[in-house]
């Protein structure tokens, strides 16, 4: 297998030389293997047909790994969004007016095909993204998991009659779909992104245009080709990328998209609610997070450890819960550095597809930089990089897993998301400070604390400003259970049944006359 491996290899490309050859190898064949499969596509999806940007023009999608281009995908604008708004518009009237029941068996036919594929899919995200394969095929999974749960939701969507105030009157509420939705994803969940928004969507009759990040579109097309598979008729669910911004700015100015949902930075997240006022369109973000993490002097230590490198270095640190700064009491600062240090030095750096990787590369060079700007900034102003603090022997944008002590709340370290794996310490005394300094943010998505005083666990979950909390656990997010930020972190929840009332309205029926015979 490997002298073949190898053989199959002979020509590869001199800036892969600089890899471990069987990784940057496998790499390779990976991506051929892929190619052949029956979920890769590299078009847009338009009305259930795949098609190219009307002017040719492509845009390449790299391997972060590597460097490699793994495909040309369309650079759509204006015309194909607009084309695809009216291919969603048209499936609204026939998709809305299916039954739940048969809307489910659609949704649960998608989930058991992403199910069925979930290793090409995993594949798929690890190369595209760069998150090491057992975390991509625990995304797929999880990504699935919005389909299916939203596939049972679907006939749960009651509405309610309400005891009138008049004899002859009879009052209710019909919940129905809001129409055409316009989704817009990134690239660090490159399948979950969509599907929670996807699913809750197409369960309760909407349609939709989703554009995913051009950084990672390939996911999101496979799992279209498999939307289609599953029998969800075109244009319930289409697909375009390109230009960002001629893509949001028609989904924004049309008066058929009923509804924008946004996952990804707070800046652009501000825009597109400023855009959506012209049309007064609903809108959900679920924009930039700056999690604090409070480790109490009378947290247990293991516990805190395990939790808090969970909540910081997944996905390398790029994600919007990843915790952002963690907050120790004074008493247990010194034992909690050093014995998360030791954590944090065997966690192992490489390519997503070899054996016992944990932190993948960062997404793109702009994102090694700007950890590079932040460290720099922190050190400036006199904290101490206890380990790590620069990029990674592999090169590329591989970064070493990083603790920074005695950070202040004045550095840039703690005051925006550095995505990417780095974890900042700050050192509190007093419980009412601990909770000062997490709240000193315009973000409000994830925190986590670790205590075991019950009557503290209480006081201060009820005192952070934050959509989510994690009590003595670093790894919170599931379908079952609402996600979604306060102040600038966003609108609106998604994942459970919370989640389908962001893609619903409420119709009040007043029925008169009632006593007429
Ligand atoms: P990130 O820094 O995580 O990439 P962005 O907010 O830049 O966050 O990107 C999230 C998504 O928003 C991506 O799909 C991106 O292409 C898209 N996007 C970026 N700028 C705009 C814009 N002006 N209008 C609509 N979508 C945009």
């Amino acid at each position: 297998m490997r002298v073949a491996g190898l053989a199959r290899c002979k020509n590869l490309p001199s800036h892969l030389l600089r890899m471990h050859l069987p990784s940057a190898c496998r790499q390779m064949s990976i991506a051929a293997g892929l190619k052949n499969s029956s979920i890769f596509r590299s078009q847009g999806l338009i009305g259930g047909k795949w098609i190219g940007a009307h002017d040719g023009k492509t845009i390449q999608v790299n391997n972060p790994a590597t460097g490699e281009i793994i495909a040309d995908v369309p650079f759509m604008g204006r015309r194909e969004t607009n084309d695809a708004i009216s291919s969603a518009y048209n499936a609204f009237n026939s998709w809305s007016k299916q039954t739940a029941a048969e809307r489910s068996k659609c949704l649960r036919k998608w989930y058991d095909l992403i199910m069925s594929h979930k290793e090409e899919l995993g594949q798929l995200i690890t190369l595209e993204q760069g998150k090491p394969l057992k975390e991509a095929l625990g995304e797929v999974s999880y990504g699935a998991s919005f389909i299916e749960f939203f596939a049972e939701e679907a006939k749960r969507v009651y509405g309610d009659i309400i005891p009138a105030t008049l004899a002859d009157r009879r009052l209710f509420v019909l919940k129905q779909p809001v129409g055409v939705v316009g989704a817009i994803t990134p690239w660090n969940f490159p399948l979950a992104m969509i599907t929670r928004k996807v699913g809750p969507a197409l369960a309760c009759g909407c349609t939709v245009v989703v554009k995913p990040s051009e950084l990672t579109p390939l996911t999101a097309l496979a799992a279209a080709e498999l939307a289609l598979q599953a029998g969800i008729p075109p244009g319930v669910l289409n697909v375009v990328m390109g230009n960002a911004p001629d893509i949001g700015d028609a989904l924004l100015a049309s008066p058929q998209v009923r509804k924008i949902t946004f996952t990804g930075s707070t800046a652009v997240g501000k825009k597109l609610m400023a855009g959506a006022a012209g049309t007064v369109k609903r809108i959900s973000l679920e924009l930039g997070g700056n999690a604090p993490c409070i480790v109490f002097d009378d947290a247990d230590l293991d516990v805190a450890v395990k939790g808090a490198l969970a909540a910081k270095f997944r996905n390398s640190g790029q994600t919007c819960v990843c915790a952002n700064r963690i907050i120790v009491q004074e008493g247990i600062y010194e034992k909690f550095a050093e014995a998360f240090s030791k954590a944090v030095q065997n966690l192992l750096v490489g390519d997503g597809f070899s054996e016992g990787v944990v932190q993948g590369p960062l997404i793109n060079e702009a994102a090694v930089q700007k950890v590079e700007s932040f460290i720099q900034d922190a050190i400036s102003k006199g904290a101490k990089v206890l380990l790590g603090g620069k990029r990674h022997s592999l090169g590329m944008t591989f970064y070493e897993p990083t603790v920074v002590a005695d950070v202040k709340s004045e550095m840039l370290l703690a005051r925006e998301e550095v995505f990417g794996p780095v974890a900042p310490l700050l050192r509190f005394k007093t419980e009412e400070e601990a909770i000062c300094i997490a709240n000193d943010t315009n973000a409000g998505l994830a925190a986590y604390i670790f205590t075991n005083n019950v009557q503290r666990t209480w006081r201060v979950l009820e005192a952070l400003e934050y959509g989510l909390v994690g009590v003595n656990e670093g790894i919170i997010s599931t379908e079952v259970a609402p996600f979604g930020g306060v102040k600038h972190s966003g609108l609106g929840r998604e994942g459970s049944k919370y989640g389908m009332d962001e893609y619903l309205e409420l119709k009040y029926v007043c029925l008169g006359d009632m006593n007429r015979k």
